[in-house]
């Protein structure tokens, strides 16, 4: 099998297909400490893509409550334990190594081993079908937390202290990772899925699928779903009107995806990354994704053990167990959430620019204002300014300008009680 670099990892990874690259991929990052579970992004992608019939189960875009919760039920929990039964099996162990990060390794070396790796003979990829059963309820354990160390009635003698909840849950959305590698493209015995060389989105071509659900089987992520009424499988599209800007709100430039756009909590920001034609992002330390991504490393994918480099990237929940999330997002998981939890002054200026505007921003400024606040955090002496954030579209127009500070407007005297 050919080998590909996979930068999650840090290291080479055997793959169906000779490695190449698209000229741009679509990704985005999702702050799971602003989710509050409203599910506004899962019925804005049921009302654009997944309404007819056959297609009643599908949610393209699902929001989960962690650790309990999952669509289809216990994707996750499933294949980590195949993938734990495999590295048994052959006396290894799934541990990073990160006294090797560097800038083409940023998370350190994976020395275990991936889905894909760990497949048999008879398999492009570990995976599982999931019974009917597993996918009748989407939101099976939402908002259950962790058991209460409390007392009959329910007070603890300990307390609660960050920076770890003793009882947690928090809503883990997803959608299609549009891997690098997709473990779907690799699964299909029809060369059915492909990804878009001008943009990395991964489709599935309805005209030569024929339903054999190795996609379903094989996505370790359970987005890719079968339709019985056309015998298909099908999957998130990544809204790809409006990512080519041929919305006719869009104006000509890439906008945001609807799942995207409608978010409440504004936890979201989705765009494209130049890609070199080794698979590396082309640096562009003012793009607010690769900022993020790769100059803050604040954002980090989902299981990148897994092996098919995701490209929805999470800033971690900051009070949960931090070995439970390193093993869903990686050995960052400490770096990141002590960069979120004390931002550096571009940082906080750059969060603000999530969910502000339908346009993709493709680069950012930032004008420096005035000292507003002198405290400490983490034990450390911490600033905040009133720093002017300016996002930019596709054709380098000002998209949206915000202030670190939100403006205060005091309604008119005239209009106290106006309602
Ligand atoms: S998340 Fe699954 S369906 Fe989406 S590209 Fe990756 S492997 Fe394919
Ligand atoms: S990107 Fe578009 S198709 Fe994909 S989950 Fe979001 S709304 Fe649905
Ligand atoms: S719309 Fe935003 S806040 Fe609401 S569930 Fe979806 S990601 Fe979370």
């Amino acid at each position: 099998m050919p080998e590909v670099y996979n930068w999650h990892l840090g290291r080479k990874m055997t793959y169906v297909f000779d490695e190449a690259h698209p000229k741009k991929q679509f990704a985005a990052v999702f702050n799971i400490n602003r989710c509050i579970g409203c599910q506004t992004c899962t019925g804005a992608c049921k009302a654009t893509w997944t309404f007819s019939k056959g297609q009643e189960y599908m949610w393209w875009n699902n929001t989960e409550s962690k650790p309990y919760g999952g669509y289809p039920q216990h994707w996750d929990i499933k294949i980590l334990q195949q993938l734990d039964d495999a590295h048994a099996a052959a006396g290894k162990k799934a541990e990073w190594d990160t006294s090797q990060a560097s800038d083409t390794a940023p998370y350190g070396v994976y020395n275990g081993m991936t889905i894909s790796e760990a497949a048999g003979a008879d398999q492009q990829a570990l995976g599982y079908l999931p019974e009917d059963k597993e996918w009748r309820a989407p939101l099976f354990y939402e908002d259950t937390s962790t058991a209460y160390k409390g007392d009959r009635l329910g007070i603890s003698q300990e307390g609660a202290s960050l920076p770890e909840h003793q009882t947690w849950f928090f809503y883990l959305t997803r959608i299609c990772n549009h891997c690098t590698y997709p473990a779907c493209a690799a699964a299909c015995p029809r060369k059915a899925i492909y990804k878009r060389p001008e943009d990395g989105i991964v489709l599935i071509d309805q005209a030569r699928c024929r339903g054999y659900r190795k996609c379903v089987e094989q996505c370790p992520y359970k987005k890719s779903m079968y339709r019985g009424t056309t015998r298909t499988s099908e999957k998130c599209v990544a809204c790809y009107p409006r990512v080519e800007g041929t919305d006719p709100l869009s104006d000509g430039v890439p906008m945001e995806t609807r799942c995207v756009a409608v978010c409440p909590g504004k936890i979201r920001l989705n765009g494209l990354v130049d890609i070199a034609a080794d698979g590396s992002w082309a640096e562009a330390p003012q793009h607010p994704l690769y900022y993020l991504i790769k100059v803050e490393k604040v954002a980090l994918p989902l299981y990148p053990q897994f092996g098919t480099e995701p490209n929805i990237y999470y800033i971690p929940p900051r009070w949960a167990p931090r070995p439970y999330l390193r093993q869903m997002f990686g050995p960052g998981v400490d770096e990141a959430i002590a960069r979120y939890t004390a931002p550096s002054r571009q940082l906080l200026a750059v969060l603000q620019l999530f969910r502000t505007t339908q346009r993709m921003l493709f680069r950012f400024e930032i004008e420096e204002g005035p000292l507003v606040l002198e405290t400490e955090v983490n034990g450390e002496a911490w600033k905040m300014y009133d720093d002017t954030v300016i996002g930019f579209d596709a054709k380098g127009r000002e998209a949206v300008r915000l202030s670190v500070v939100e403006p205060l407007h005091e309604r008119p005297a005239e209009r106290m009680n106006s309602i």
